[in-house]
């Protein structure tokens, strides 16, 4: 465990005042949940069989005999949180947490055993365009800092049915090859054979070009889901490299799977990892909530920013959206995710409807949010490449304009009125 000293705190800041500016653009909500959990928490939620819950975790008994854990990540707690304090009966809630986190780990560059994460779980909502979404705020703000060499690599884990097919396949085929296995991966193939895919051993990784993919076993729906992220993300010319590999270490994950790594990092190379974790409320006793999340490492981040001069960090609250995008079907929704992207590039805080419910409903929902401006985007608005503008407090007529005009206009009437974005 290491201390930050004065040197390096101010690099720390930067990133948190990019982060934290980032999600209030985005209507993403900070919570802070308790360092300390009951150990069940992350033996239900993480899964019995990761590395993380079998190795990782500092547990002990309280001085009431309760078993104890120290937080190894934020997911579990921010979910338990939601239930608990029934956030997920009041629509999707968008949340971020920073902190740190402890693992018992072998401590290496870019490997403490406690380090710092910064993460965002989107709870409640389902669409493909929302996994685009999360991880275009996290390329976003990533961009931001101005990091070169950074690839986003993607992959989808389809269905637990899918997964449950492919792991009788896989587990056969990694039997019949057991030999040329490291020690590890041979070990892994009862407890958690899907991630011996994850070895970073060199001669394991080379018999592993003959293993069966796990893209081959994804449903038909499973496939269609996953293109629809990728249309997703190509509509946003945000760059990734599939990779079927890539399987991530906690158990709750389904669909897409994601990690951002740095080519300047050396072996721990990845920055910032997610993905999809539609069962995990209700494997914790919630109610059936989709959810989308990531977590990015500090530590890894600071290593890449090291030389970076300080910048004073502007804090500030989360506000009313500027704009609030309304959409129908999946072209309309990418339009929307298109707009809302162009208007937080220009400053903007733009908030998308993701809930696809009908347009009656939207309108409410953008009516509360207090915004000045509503986007619509139905098929027949994305087919022709506008956006309909509805003034939700003023007199201006309803208007027909393309995504970069919509943001002009929004921006013009902030400056009008004495806002500066
Ligand atoms: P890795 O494969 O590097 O162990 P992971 O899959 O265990 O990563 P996650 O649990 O997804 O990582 O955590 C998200 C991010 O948190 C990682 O991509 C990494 O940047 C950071 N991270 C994880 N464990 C550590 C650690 N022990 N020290 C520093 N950063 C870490
Ligand atoms: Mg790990």
């Amino acid at each position: 465990m290491v201390d930050l000293l004065p040197a390096v705190t101010a690099t720390w800041q930067r990133i948190e005042a990019s982060a934290r500016e980032h999600f209030r653009r985005a209507g993403i909500n900070e919570i802070r949940t308790p360092l300390l959990e009951v150990t069940e928490l992350f033996a239900r939620g993480i899964g019995e069989a990761t590395d993380v819950v079998g190795k990782e975790m500092y547990t002990f008994l309280d001085r009431g005999e309760r078993s104890c854990t120290l937080r190894p990540e934020g997911t579990a707690s921010v979910v338990r949180a939601a239930i608990q304090h029934g956030l997920l009966s009041q629509g999707p809630q968008r949340l971020w947490y920073g902190g740190p986190m402890f693992r018992y780990e072998r401590p290496q560059a870019g490997r403490q055993r406690q380090f710092h994460q910064i993460g965002v779980e989107l709870l409640g909502v389902a669409d493909a365009e929302s996994d685009a979404e999360a991880i275009a705020i996290a390329w976003d703000l990533l961009a931001d800092l101005e990091l070169g060499g950074l690839e986003l690599e993607l992959n989808s884990l389809g269905t637990l049915d899918d997964r449950a097919r492919y792991r009788a396949e896989l587990v056969a085929w990694l039997e019949a090859h057991r030999e040329q296995l490291d020690a590890d991966s041979q070990q892994r193939i009862t407890t958690n054979p899907l991630r011996v895919l994850d070895s970073k051993h060199p001669d394991t990784q080379a018999v592993l070009a003959g293993a069966p993919s796990l893209h081959d076993a994804l449903s038909p729906e499973s496939h269609e889901r996953f293109a629809q992220v990728r249309r997703g993300l190509e509509a946003l010319a945000i760059p990734f490299r599939l990779n079927p590999r890539l399987v991530r270490g906690l158990d709750y994950y389904g669909h897409t799977a994601f990690e951002i790594t740095s080519n300047q990092l050396g072996a721990q190379a990845t920055v910032c990892g997610g993905g999809r974790y539609d069962g995990l409320v209700q494997q914790l006793g919630g109610p059936a909530t989709p959810a989308v999340g990531w977590a990015l490492g500090m530590e890894r981040l600071v290593l890449l920013l090291s030389q970076a001069a300080a910048k004073g960090a502007e804090l500030s609250q989360s506000a009313a959206p500027d704009l609030y995008v309304i959409s129908r079907g999946e072209a309309g929704a990418q339009q929307a995710l298109l707009l809302c992207r162009l208007a937080r590039q220009a400053g903007l805080i733009a908030e998308r409807d993701a809930s696809g419910a009908a347009f009656a409903k939207q309108f409410k929902r953008a009516d509360r949010s207090g915004a000045p401006w509503a986007a619509v985007l139905g098929e027949e608005e994305a087919a022709e490449g506008v956006a309909k503008l509805k003034d939700l407090r003023g007199e201006q007529a309803e208007r027909r304009l393309p995504p970069g005009e919509v943001v002009a206009l929004v921006k013009q009437s902030l400056a009008a009125c004495g806002r500066q974005p």
